[in-house]
């Protein structure tokens, strides 16, 4: 589904990706794993557009979407992204923060939109939060609709940036069982974490990141089993 090629990064002067090369299959789920600054969330914004690389390409179901002619808002609509500060429109109902893009971007009649919303909410338990907004649900709760709202559009590629890092330790577990749910229905998913037991559990591939590189990639056994470079050591050890 997603192919990076080659890819490097610069924040004014300063190389933040240096030589990133990634295959993610469909129906896999990737996990970025590294140190605060190791690039991580760089990494995902390339892929949404958000970043221009300077160098390499990125390829989406064999497109370069990096090509300068690529049409960028085509790519954004099969691309969902949940960052960590969830970020639901306050002043809109649950149900019209997850409609909005089906309705507005895809063209999906409204009464569509909501059947499919509420069948999502339904599958969380949260059917009877359709019509409250945001700040009267907890964090786990709007996380779980943020991620909803991503996948609302049916993308190819799912991509989840640190999506329980602001959360209270007893609201992870809600959000992860989400990522989990969905690994099952088959979204390919690109996940930069620093929950290693959530990562070792639910990827196909896990990639260490180091100073803006694949410093290290394999299985989630290779990786946590048995880690070849002593870096990549080294951070487990002290995280976990
Ligand atoms: P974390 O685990 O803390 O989220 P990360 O792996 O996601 O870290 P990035 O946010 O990708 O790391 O940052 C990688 C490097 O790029 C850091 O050195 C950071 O300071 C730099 N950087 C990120 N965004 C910008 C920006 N907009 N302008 C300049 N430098 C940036
Ligand atoms: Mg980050």
């Amino acid at each position: 589904v997603l192919c990076l090629e080659s890819v490097r990064k610069t924040y004014g002067g300063s190389l933040v990706l240096r030589n990133i090369t990634l295959d993610v299959p469909a129906h896999t789920v990737t996990a970025l794993i590294g140190a605060s600054g190791s690039g991580k969330s760089t990494l995902l914004r390339c892929v949404n557009l958000l970043e221009e690389v300077d160098d390499g390409a990125i390829l989406l179901d064999g497109a370069e979407i990096t090509d300068p002619r690529a049409d960028q808002d085509a790519v954004r609509r099969r691309i969902g992204v949940v960052f960590q500060s969830y970020n639901l429109f306050p002043h809109m109902t649950v149900l019209d923060n997850i409609t909005l893009s089906p309705r507005r971007v895809h063209k999906v009649p409204r009464a569509e939109a909501e059947e499919r919303a509420r069948e999502l909410l339904g599958r969380l338990g949260l059917a009877d939060r359709a019509g409250e907004y945001p700040d009267r649900l907890s964090g786990g709760q709007q996380q779980r609709v943020a991620i909803l709202r991503a996948v609302a559009t049916r993308p190819r590629l799912l991509l989840l940036d640190e999506v329980t890092a602001a959360l209270d330790p007893e609201l992870v577990g809600e959000v992860l069982a989400v990522v989990r749910d969905l690994k099952e229905q088959g979204m390919t998913m690109v996940i930069a974490t620093h929950e290693m037991a959530f990562a070792r559990e639910v990827a196909d591939q896990v990639c260490f990141l180091d100073g803006g590189v694949v410093l290290e990639r394999g299985t989630a056994a290779e990786v946590f089993g048995a880690p070849r470079e002593s870096r990549t050591q080294d951070f487990l050890r002290r995280i976990t």
